[in-house]
This record gives C-alpha cells, structure tokens and sequence, in this order.
C-alpha cells in the first residue's frame, strides 16, 4: 500500500507542494507514496492552480477519509485539519513547520519539523541532506510555497533558512524573477475577475459595535490597486446599500500588499471622524492609509478610539 502524503484541509500553496515534494522524497528513498490533498482537483485555490500549471504538475489525489491507510502529514499535525477518520490510519510520517498538534500515534514514527516559514523550506532540507535528487519542476513548486508561505519574506514568520532555500530552490527550478514569481501568485490569489461584488464585499467582512454604532468593515487583499479599477463604483454603492442598512460606517479596505497600504473605502454619517481616526483625508470615496495592512490591529483600534468605545 502506499503511502498518502496529506496536507491540511482548505490546502494552502504549502500543502500542495509539500505532499508532493514529500511522496517524491519518499519514492526516492524506496517508500512507495504518492501526493493527496483534501480537496477536489478543480477546488485546489488558484494560487495553487497557478503554481501546478507553471511547473506541468499534476494535482495531488483527492482523499477526504484517511481510516485504514498509511499517511503521512505535511504542514499540520492538528486532528481538526485531518482528513475524517485521521485516529483510524496509520500514520507514518510528520514533515511540519508549525506547534506540534494533537494527533498521537501507537509507535513510533518519523516526526520532523522546524520552525521556519514553510514545510517546505524543511523538506528541501531533507533532500539536501540525504543527496536526493531534486527534479526541477518540483522544486518550482517548493519555491512557490516558501513565497507564498513567507509572503515574499515579508513575514514575521520567515527565517534565513527560508532565505537560503529559495535562492537554491531559484537556480535548480531555473528561475530568475523571484519577485515576479511571488506577484504572479498573489494576482492569482487576489484575483477579482467575474467575482459578484457581493461576494467581494463579504469575502472578509464583519460588523463591529463602537460606541453603540455599527460599523462595517470588509477587506481584500490585492497584488495592486489597478485590479480594483473597473469595480470601485459598484463596491461603493454596494457599501452604501450596507450603511442603509442600520450602520452608521462602513469602511471597506483595499488593501495593496506590494505597496503595504490600503486604501480605505469610506460610507459614513460622520466621514470627518473617520478621517480623524486615521489621520488621513478623504479624496472622493477613498483615502490612502500608508502601512495599513491588518484589521484587526490596524483599523479597528484606531477606530474604536475615535468612537470613544
Ligand atoms: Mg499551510
Ligand atoms: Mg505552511
Ligand atoms: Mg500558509
């Protein structure tokens, strides 16, 4: 029987590429074993999409139930991610870059993680290591994972190792442009096109109470703000439809993480406290707010102040 690679559910671009780099490095070393991904082929995130046509790969196996098989897991190891039934396989292998889950095993396994910015960045690693061959459409991937998992090293997560494997992973995949790569990726990922603007608007949105007011705010993450262009007056009057709707804000963030800022959508009774809460000035429906990534540490407290709540 062979082994099934796994990563988590909703698989990220690590998940992808990790289960199949980790089959392959499991088939090298004499374990049959092949790429599983909980998810349908045609569902797989179209980051991931893009990534597997880059480099001619073929999606991994579709396995939702993991009861009798051998597995082994890739960048997890929480029984919450696990395919159904995860306490009912055999579980062989860990490779993971995160907190140590709670999945327990009867014996002993192969068990390895670090605390880097992608499984993957371990894997290659283990195929360092072990002076396994590393194909070059494979390493494509990995290196896809290592960008997207450290948001081009932009987060706080990434470490030198990190670094160092991408400049590795560049020369053996043949490519060039790693900031290319990783815009390539994210226009995929933040991808609006034929998206309804309804759905655009709730993609991330949550109301808040501030001082008695409801508040709205929605974000999206864009590769640039151009994506947005063609849509910015249906998104407005969409915003204004919610604010009808018993809010006295709603806010919606556009936010351009190359240029790590968002520009701010604002529907308010009172857009001068809005403007206060952020330091900024409106110029017609929006505002640029330098450095505003997150809303959770950087738009909502400020705003929270602002409505003295
Ligand atoms: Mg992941
Ligand atoms: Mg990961
Ligand atoms: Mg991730």
């Amino acid at each position: 029987m062979s082994v099934c690679v796994i990563g988590h559910s909703n698989p990220d671009t690590d998940s992808i590429a990790a289960a199949i780099a980790y089959a392959h490095y499991l088939k090298a070393t004499g374990t049959d074993a092949k790429a599983c991904a909980q998810i349908a082929a045609d569902k797989i995130n179209p980051e991931s999409k893009v990534v597997l046509a880059r480099y001619g790969l073929a999606a991994p196996e579709t396995m939702m139930d993991a009861e009798g098989k051998d597995v082994a897991l890739v960048d997890f190891s929480d029984i919450a991610q696990a395919p159904a039934n995860i306490m009912k396989a055999n579980l062989v292998a860990v490779v993971d870059h995160h907190k140590i889950g709670d999945i327990t095993t009867g014996s002993p396994i192969f068990f390895y993680a670090k605390p880097v910015g992608c499984t993957c960045t371990v894997l290659f690693e283990m195929f360092k290591n072990n002076k396994i061959d590393l194909p070059k459409n494979i390493a494509g991937a990995m290196l896809c994972a290592i960008l997207s998992d450290t948001v081009n090293f932009k987060s706080p997560t990434c470490t030198a190792e990190d670094k160092a494997a991408v400049k590795e992973l560049l020369a053996i995949a043949g490519e060039s442009d790693q900031d290319g790569l990783f815009m390539e990726m994210l226009k995929a990922k933040s991808s609006v096109d034929g998206v309804p603007i309804k759905d655009l608007v709730f993609r991330d949105y949550k109301d808040f109470d501030m001082g008695g007011k409801k508040v709205g705010i929605g974000q999206i993450e864009l590769a640039t703000l151009d994506q947005v262009a063609a849509i910015r007056n249906d998104l407005y009057k969409a915003l204004e439809d919610l604010k009808k709707d018993g809010r006295h804000s709603v806010l919606f963030m556009l936010t351009d993480v190359v240029k790590e800022g968002t520009d701010l959508m604002v529907v308010s009774e009172d857009s001068a406290l809005i403007e206060k809460a952020f330091g900024a000035k409106l110029a017609g429906q929006s505002m640029w707010v330098n450095g505003m990534m997150s809303r959770k540490k950087q738009t909502v407290p400020p705003l929270q102040k602002a409505f003295g709540a």
